[in-house]
């Protein structure tokens, strides 16, 4: 099998060996898919996961825009349209310096499977572009958005292709692509999702991937007859999936002692509760602050420059900043520390080295892929809804949202199960990989 696996990457990385993040994603999927390829007649010597890795389409192009002081600004626009065979492509847009093909093509790849474990009928995709909106004014982020739709118009539709957010594209950026969209196409239509609430968006999409992180903890935590209840929780990130992830922790009576962004982490030992809470939000969603600038305000707290959370000690990590944010020796103080679960609200935060400390110790860990899928999912709600030309209420939302999660966790003990433990990063990736491969079957080879 070692061999049929390391032919397999070989051959991947002979095209790709320059995308370091695409090839990572690879790897974890074919170690555990390729050996129930293997063993199984209906998907072996059919090529299914070669097909799957490679892009059904990527369209890269030119974003120019027009700064505040007159001056002329080029970026590069893309998206990545992975996989159709269950549903029209779906996935986030990625505003931020560090993106490149490698990063949206192994985040492209992760949705493929993702989007499987939801059971809603949704392929997948990803985009963005090297632009940061950090420091930008709110009329240079418009004129950027405006430029970046007027291209990527063509390639999308409520039935092609339905963008959403991701790191660094919020509210406010989604609600001037739209404009943009629904100008040049002359129609309202479901586009994209993570719109406006007056406007075709969904409740609980801003808080879904949060909590969705967090349910999925409380079912691994559930299923080894333990709780989140009482637990202290560090989160890395101060964005949307980890501000929603600290709300649902406080309504689950744990707490939350740390919180970060790409400057350092922040500890208040007393607990973040609700008030301070809202005081990161205010601080980060108005404000477009730093996170040090809790600390002013708390002064019972300290901050750590260009630290990550995983030294503090905790029984719960919830990596939900971005890719390769916690190491090999992040993981071992972690677990030296006490830590008995690890879920993922960003994707892939955890290297490879990382997480097989976390399988040797036998703690809880949830790939991203898995505990995540809570966002799009509740995507997939709100495409639903702009269908239906209906809403659902909070309270709907939210329970189908913490349903779905259990679904998932259900299809990740399936396939994930060995002996004592676990090991949900197979499960995820086998009950993923079954439902597109069926379709891609079926549909033959196109
Ligand atoms: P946001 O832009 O709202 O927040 C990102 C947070 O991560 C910020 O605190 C940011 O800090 C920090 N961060 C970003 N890059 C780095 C870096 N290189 N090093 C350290 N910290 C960093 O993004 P989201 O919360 O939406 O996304 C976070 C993660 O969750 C991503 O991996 C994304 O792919 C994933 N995800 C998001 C979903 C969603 O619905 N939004 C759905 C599923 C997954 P700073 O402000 O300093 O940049």
């Amino acid at each position: 099998m070692k061999k049929i696996i390391k032919n397999f990457i070989s051959e991947i990385d002979k095209k790709n060996s320059h995308e370091p993040e695409f090839m990572q994603a690879v790897k974890e999927i074919a170690e555990t898919v390729l050996p129930y390829i293997v063993s199984k007649d209906i998907y072996h010597g059919k090529n299914i996961l070669m097909r799957m890795v490679e892009p059904e389409r990527v369209l890269m192009f030119r974003v120019n825009w027009v700064d505040d002081n007159g001056e002329i600004q080029v970026n590069r626009g893309y998206r990545v349209q992975m996989n159709s065979a269950i549903g029209p492509y779906k996935g986030g847009l990625r505003f931020h310096p560090t993106v490149n093909l490698s990063i949206l093509k192994f985040l492209a790849l992760e949705q493929v499977f993702k989007n499987s474990l939801t059971t809603l009928p949704m392929g997948a995709g990803k985009g963005g572009s090297d632009f940061d909106p950090k420091g930008k004014s709110d009329g240079e982020v418009m004129r950027f958005c405006q430029s970046f739709m007027t291209e990527l118009h063509r390639y999308i539709g409520p039935n092609t292709d339905i963008p959403a957010g991701d790191i660094g594209v919020g509210g406010r950026e989604i609600g001037y692509m739209f404009g943009q969209y629904k100008k040049l196409k002359k129609e309202f239509t479901g586009v994209l999702t993570g719109k406006g609430l007056s406007w075709g968006g969904s409740l609980i999409r801003p808080e879904a991937t949060g909590y969705g992180t967090v349910y999925f903890a409380e079912n691994m935590l559930n299923h080894v007859s333990n709780t989140i209840k009482g637990k202290t929780v560090v989160i890395s990130g101060s964005g949307n999936v980890a501000q929603y992830a600290a709300e649902k922790c406080l309504q689950l009576s744990a707490k939350v002692i740390s919180m970060s962004d790409s400057s350092g982490t922040i500890y208040d030992k007393d607990g973040i509760d609700s008030e301070k809470l809202n005081f990161i939000m205010n601080l980060k969603n108005l404000k477009r602050g730093r996170i040090h600038e809790y600390v002013d305000q708390y002064p019972n707290s300290i901050f750590f420059k260009d630290k990550t959370p995983w030294g503090i000690s905790c029984d719960i990590a919830l990596p939900c900043a971005t890719q390769n944010e916690l190491n090999e020796n992040d993981a071992k103080i972690l677990i030296k520390n006490g830590c008995i679960c690890v879920s993922e609200g960003a994707n892939m935060p955890c290297e490879p080295d990382a997480i097989n400390v976390f399988k040797l110790n036998k703690i809880l860990y949830a790939p991203g892929k898995a505990s995540n899928a809570g966002g799009v999912a509740v995507s997939g709600l709100e495409m639903a809804q702009n269908s239906l030309r209906y809403s659902w209420s909070r309270e709907e939302v939210d329970s189908k949202l913490k349903e779905i999660m259990k679904d998932i966790h259900s299809s990740c003990l399936t396939h994930g199960q060995e002996k004592d433990y676990v090991n949900y990063e197979k499960g995820a990736n086998i009950a993923g990989f079954i439902k597109v491969a069926d379709a891609m079957l079926a549909q033959g080879v196109v």
